[in-house]
């Protein structure tokens, strides 16, 4: 963290408790599911797994693995250029525990995988369709890579049978080459070859937005949803610019959350951005379009999501 900035008493967190939290972490180590929600030591877990006010209990599961082909200034994920293969039994072993388990709403994620030729696009949706067989009443967000903008492997995943297209921009326009490839343009040999095809591609930033674009105009009624960190640098009008692109490619929902430095390694905070300026920005998000906008330091992507879903799908 930047020695100048303090961090603020709001973002201590609660312990977790409550009667759904309990069940579902006593039936998660029954069934040997790793979540995110555990393995970040996410300060929401409480919130999410208790399922808020109207009991949409919510939990992440990664994945493709643990290891990432790239390396985000922002995350502190293992990276390397050649991750183990993916197990081609984990969509069936997950969907067979999940269906067993007490949630209602699932967010499946991933590392990225640029060393997959369809990013694992096709094991995700080999996932969500194994789940809604065994589990049909079951809500499943996917909260996915940019699969290097190839436009087939996002059809591949919206026409899988799952509810919500997510994917995040991360950051501002002028800030992504900081925040999310640090070593763009530059000529180490450790980079990957996939990190410098990526770049040469096109930018991430418009790269992202192509990706919500096609989910969106590809399955009639899709949902698409994205999440910017704040407290990274950017300005209120770069933030207002990038909430106004992501309305224009008709993005429903999108979650804002402060930007917390995982190690001394990685980007530090520019700013914590107070819970008043957070709900400002939830009022002009919501005043702009989006269906429905969660705001607030600690919100993460996922942040009560099955909530958010019903919220969105009756407003
Ligand atoms: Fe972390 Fe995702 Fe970046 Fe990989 S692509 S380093 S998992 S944020
Ligand atoms: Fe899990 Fe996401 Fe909620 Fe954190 S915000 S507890 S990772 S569902």
């Amino acid at each position: 963290r930047d020695p100048n900035v303090k961090k603020p008493g709001w973002l201590r967190q609660k312990g977790p408790q409550g009667e759904k939290y309990e069940e579902v972490k006593e039936s998660l180590s029954r069934l040997k599911l790793n979540t995110v929600c555990e393995e970040a030591q996410c300060p929401n877990i409480g919130e999410c797994w208790n399922g808020g006010g109207d009991g949409v209990a919510t939990a992440t599961i990664m994945l493709l693995g643990d290891t990432c082909t790239r390396g985000c200034r922002f995350c502190a994920v293992k990276t390397s250029r050649n991750p183990p293969p993916p197990d081609p039994m984990e969509p069936y072993n997950t969907a067979e525990a999940i269906a067993s388990w007490g949630v209602d709403y699932i967010v499946l994620t991933s590392v990225d995988r640029d060393d997959i030729p369809d990013g694992g696009s096709g094991h995700f949706a080999e996932t969500v369709r194994a789940m809604k067989i065994l589990k049909p009443d079951i809500m499943v967000e996917c909260l996915t890579s940019d699969f290097r903008g190839d436009l087939k492997a996002v059809s591949t995943l919206v026409h899988s049978g799952l509810d919500v297209f997510a994917h995040n921009v991360e950051t501002v326009r002028r800030l992504q080459r900081i925040v999310r490839d640090p070593r763009a343009g530059d000529s180490d040999t450790s980079i990957s070859q996939f990190q410098h095809s990526a770049m040469s591609c096109l930018l991430w930033y418009e790269q992202s937005l192509s990706v919500l674009k096609h989910a969106k105009v590809s399955k009639k009624g899709m949902i698409t949803k994205s999440s910017i960190m704040l407290g990274l640098g950017e300005t209120d009008d770069e933030l207002k610019e990038a909430m106004a692109d992501l309305r224009a490619i008709d993005v429903d929902i999108l979650t804002l959350g402060q930007y917390l430095q995982p190690t001394p390694l990685h980007l530090t905070v520019k700013e914590y951005v107070t819970p008043e300026k957070f709900a400002f920005w939830k009022d002009y998000g919501e005043s702009i379009g989006f269906r429905y906008v969660a705001s607030g330091p600690l919100v993460r992507s996922s942040y009560r999501a099955g909530e958010l879903f019903v919220k969105t799908m009756v407003k």
